[in-house]
This record gives structure tokens, sequence and C-alpha cells, in this order.
């Protein structure tokens, strides 16, 4: 067994083609270092532009069918992109989009003629959309949604409530779940509607929360009031709602992976290079090496385990366990990465005043996130008990992962 990552001469000269043109074509406003809670109009054009010129070349979605738009490509191809996205900082796609779980759950239970109307313009970062599952009455509890989609003629009336959705600068779809017959038993009166953003009777009301970055941008309640959607916009089979939700879950517990490195650990251990303390360096002091140790053992589980799930995502093998032990460890391992840097740099980690800040602020936006950042895609304790089901604790039968393919 060898587990040293050795690329090929051509996926060398792959690597240098994305490097050249990300050089090209990554502009100046995307290539700041200083924190932002959350992006600015200007920004977020930016963001899409980039991932409009990345869809053209099919490296927006890289290992996504090419007949509707993706790429086609190997998940070394994959990684190779990731990699060079994560050197400024960006992911795949470079703002935050829901069609990363919609278009994949699209691609198992949509009809072809929904794949080949819907998929494309998602793949070539055309449009974005976001995800609207959490209601007032149904967070964790996911299965008891009340939105209601009432079948009128060839179309659905939709009205209902979501909350903690969405991102700043709306949306073109919106992937919705919402209760198709209220007399069917829990988990057979569920369906999965794609609804246009711009359909009269939808209102977006922002809310507030202690951070947006962690959160993909701004978080809104959005309301329907009887808001009419075609009939051939329900994915998967009327009532079927529950069994597509299992693949869009399996990929956003996790099951999806990151491929990508944490960008504060040299910034911090960089300042504690700089900066003294009893009038030498921080770093000289035993504890604080301890402490960036620890820090550093702690993020480099989370980016192993990243690749790991997104090498078992993109190459399609079978999984269990691993798409919720990511999320769990991600939402933990932040927290406590938080509270190491407190303890490390004291309330210098709790400013963002630029007499006192360490990192031009990332590191107090980091503390505000990691406690945010527990909740998106479900809470440290809703993943933890989908693992233990998975391995086989808390349930007589092992529960499978949801399914991709
Ligand atoms: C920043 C952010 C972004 C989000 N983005 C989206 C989005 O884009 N789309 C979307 O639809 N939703 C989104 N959400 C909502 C998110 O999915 C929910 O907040 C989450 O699933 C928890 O639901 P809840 O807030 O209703 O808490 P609750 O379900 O009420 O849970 C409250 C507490 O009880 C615990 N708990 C609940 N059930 C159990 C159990 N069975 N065993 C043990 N403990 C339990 C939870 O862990 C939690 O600590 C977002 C939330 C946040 C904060």
């Amino acid at each position: 067994m060898d587990f040293e990552v050795a690329y090929t001469p051509q996926q060398q000269r792959f690597r240098d083609e994305v490097r050249a043109f990300l050089e090209v074509n990554v502009p100046a406003i995307l290539r700041t270092t200083h924190a932002r809670d959350g992006d600015t109009y200007e920004e977020y054009q930016a963001q899409r532009e980039l991932g409009r010129k990345l869809g053209v070349k099919g490296w927006l979605y890289p290992t996504a069918p090419k007949q509707y738009g993706g790429g086609g490509l190997s998940v070394d191809e994959a990684i190779i992109l990731n990699e060079e996205m994560d050197r400024f900082d960006m992911t795949l796609p470079p703002y935050s989009d829901s069609a990363t779980l919609a278009a994949p759950t699209i691609q198992v239970w949509g009809t072809p003629e929904q794949k080949q109307r819907l998929l494309p313009p998602m793949y070539r970062g055309e449009l974005r959309t976001w995800q609207l599952l959490t209601e007032p009455g149904a967070g964790s509890d996911l299965a008891s949604v009340q939105t209601r989609a009432v079948k009128d003629g060839d179309d659905y009336v939709v009205s209902g409530q979501k909350i903690f959705v969405g991102t700043d600068y709306g949306a073109d779809q919106l992937w919705t779940l919402a209760v198709t017959d209220p007399n069917a038993p829990r988990h057979e009166n569920l369906s999965w509607l794609m609804i246009d953003f711009r359909a009269p009777g939808i209102t977006v009301q922002p809310m507030e929360l202690l951070t947006r970055s962690d959160a993909g941008g701004q978080k809104n309640s959005v309301f329907f009031d009887q808001v009419r959607v075609p009939g051939d916009n329900l994915v998967g089979g009327e009532n079927n709602g529950w069994k597509v939700a299992s693949t869009h879950l399996e990929l956003e517990h996790g099951g999806g992976g990151r491929v990508g490195t944490d960008k504060l650990f040299p910034r911090v251990v960089e300042y504690c290079k700089t900066h003294l303390l009893d009038g030498v360096p921080i770093i000289k002091h035993q504890d604080a090496r301890d402490l960036l140790m620890d820090y550093f053992i702690e993020s480099e589980i989370q980016r192993l385990f990243g690749v790991r799930n997104y090498w078992l995502s993109h190459a399609n093998k079978p999984r269990s366990y691993e798409g919720p032990q990511l999320s769990m460890w991600r939402k933990w391992s932040n927290v406590l990465r938080s509270h190491m840097l407190l303890k490390l740099l004291g309330y210098h980690a709790l400013t963002s005043d630029p007499a006192w800040t360490v990192a031009e602020g990332q590191v107090e936006l980091n503390h505000r996130s990691a406690i945010v950042g527990t909740h998106p895609g479900g809470t440290i304790e809703v993943q933890k008990l989908i693992m233990a089901r998975r391995i086989g604790i808390g349930r007589t039968a092992r529960e499978e992962a949801g399914r991709l393919e």
C-alpha cells in the first residue's frame, strides 16, 4: 500500500492548465485576505462570473455528466480543480449554491425530460438554487414539514413558511420540500418541487444571525402564499419525497466531502512568530506550541475526512457512516479550535479592531462562525444519531446511506 499521492505527467499538465486559467480569471476583488462576513454585491457578481467561466469549460461541476453540461471528468481531475480553487480560498462553485445538492438529487430521481431541462443551467453556473427544507416546527425532525402543495389541474399551489434558508442576493429556483398528501402516513406524504423564485406569492424576509460567513450568506424566512407551480416541476414522484430526501440529505450531511486546507492556521502561526508575550515571541512558549499542535491535528483530521468523502462521492464508491462523521467532526472541531485560539490569543481572538485583531479579523469571525456552523445541514447531535444507526448502534437493523445513483 502506498499513501504517497503522486500525479501523472498528464495530471500535472491539467493542474498547470487550471492554475494558469485561474491566475487570469480570478479578479482582484476575490483575492482579499481580510475577514469577509458575507459578500458584497460586487464580490457576489465576480463569483458568479467566475462560475460561468468555469461552467463553460465543464470545470464548475467537473464530475457531472457531460450530456447535461457537466465536465465528465475523473475524480482525480476534480480534486486537482478543487485544490487549485482552494489556493484562492474558494470552493466549486465559488459562490453558495444548493445546486450542489439539488442537481445530483435530480440526476437520481428526475425524469429524462427534467434532467434535460433543469441540470444544464445549474452545471453551467447560469442559475442558482436555494434549498428550502427547514420550517419553524421542522428542523431536525424534517419529516414534520407543514408547507402544503395542493394539486390544482396540472399545477400545484404552494403555501407555507420556510426558515434559515437561502443566501444574499436571491436565487433563480427554490428546491423545496412540501406536503402533497396530509392524510398519508409520515414519510409517505411529501414531495420535492422546483419553484421559480420570481413566481407571484413569494416573500423573502432576512434573518439576522451571529454571522453570515459560515451560513453561506444571509439567512432568510421565505413565505409562500398560494404560489402556482407547474406539475412537471415535481421531482421524484408524488408523495415519494422522503426517499428523494435521502439522496439530498446524504450529500448535505457531509457525504459530498470537501477538498481544502485550513487557511487560518498559517496566519495564526505567523502572528505567534511576530508578536511577543512576556517579551518573547508567543511561539516560543511551550503551552502556545502545544495548543498550535492540537489545533493542527484537529484541522488535519477534518481535511482528511473531507478529501476521503469527496473521493467516495465523486468516484461513486459505496459508503455508510462517512458523511455524518465528517459533518459531526467539522462542526465539533470548529468549536473546539475556536476555543483553542481563544486560549492562545486571549481577547485578541474576540476583536476585529485593527489595533488588536489577529489575521485581519479572521480569528474573531471564526469564533462566531463556529457557533453558527453547528446547525446547517443537521446539528452535531443529529449527525451522531445518523452515524450510530449506520454502524448498527441504536437500531436493531443497520441503516444504509442515502441512494446516490
Ligand atoms: C447558518 C444556518 C444555515 C442554514 N441553512 C439552511 C438552508 O439552507 N436550508 C434549510 O432548509 N435549512 C437551513 N438551516 C436550518 C438547519 O438545517 C436547522 O437549524 C437544523 O436542522 C436544526 O433544526 P432547528 O434549528 O429547528 O433545531 P431543532 O431541531 O429544534 O433542535 C434543537 C436542539 O435539539 C437537538 N435535537 C433535536 N432532535 C434531536 C434528537 N433526536 N436527538 C438529540 N438531539 C436532538 C438539536 O441537536 C438541537 O441542539 C440553516 C441553519 C443555520 C443556523
